[in-house]
């Protein structure tokens, strides 16, 4: 069965669209598993630890036959392939992924929470989602998109910084 997913995408440090890139062609090559669109790039800035660069953020709807650990599974090695080190909480990093939605499915293990606890409080996942996805239904809840980003989304720090004109899966990796 084919599962639609929302993944959340981040790099700071060095190329940081190249990071993007090599990390969406990587998911698209996992089995069972293919990036149907992607939004605009956004650069933000960093929140919680603030001494550190600029990220570059966008958000990517995955079909993928994976189960949600097979697939955190998946992103944890494409991030360790792409040099990604843990060493400062929500410090700089060359590449994250984080799974944002699994369907509706609400799931709380040690390992992997979805949705993503922190993800409505962050206008550097919420905007390119919104942008992705503006009729997407959250689960557990009645509100509707537009109603969260204007009532809890701080906007500012958040820029396009690279358009996606559209077109869907086609091109995907254009540069
Ligand atoms: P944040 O989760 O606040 O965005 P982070 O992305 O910097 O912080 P990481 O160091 O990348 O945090 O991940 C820590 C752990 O979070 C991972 O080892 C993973 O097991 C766990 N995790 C829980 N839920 C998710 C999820 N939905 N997607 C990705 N990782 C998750
Ligand atoms: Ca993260
Ligand atoms: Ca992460």
């Amino acid at each position: 069965m084919m599962n639609d997913v929302y993944v959340a995408l981040g790099s700071n440090i060095g190329d940081r669209q190249s990071f993007l890139d090599s990390a969406l062609k990587e998911i698209d090559r996992l089995e069972g598993t293919h990036v149907e669109k992607i939004s605009s790039i956004y650069e933000t800035e960093p929140v919680g630890y603030k001494d550190q660069e600029a990220f570059l953020n966008m958000v990517a709807k995955v079909q993928t036959v994976l189960s949600p650990n097979e697939l955190l599974d998946k992103l944890q090695s494409i991030e360790h392939a792409l040099k990604r080190t843990r060493e400062i909480h929500w410090g700089p990093r060359t590449i994250d992924l984080d799974i944002l939605l699994y369907n509706q499915e609400n799931i709380q293990t040690e390992e992997l929470k979805i949705p993503h606890p922190r993800m409505l409080d962050r206008g550097f996942v919420m905007i390119p989602l919104y942008e992705l996805q503006p009729d997407l239904h959250f689960p557990h809840t009645d509100k509707n998109f537009s109603t969260i980003i204007e009532e809890r989304i701080d906007k500012k720090g958040v820029n396009v910084w690279k358009r996606n004109n559209g077109g869907g899966g086609s091109g995907l990796f254009e540069n």
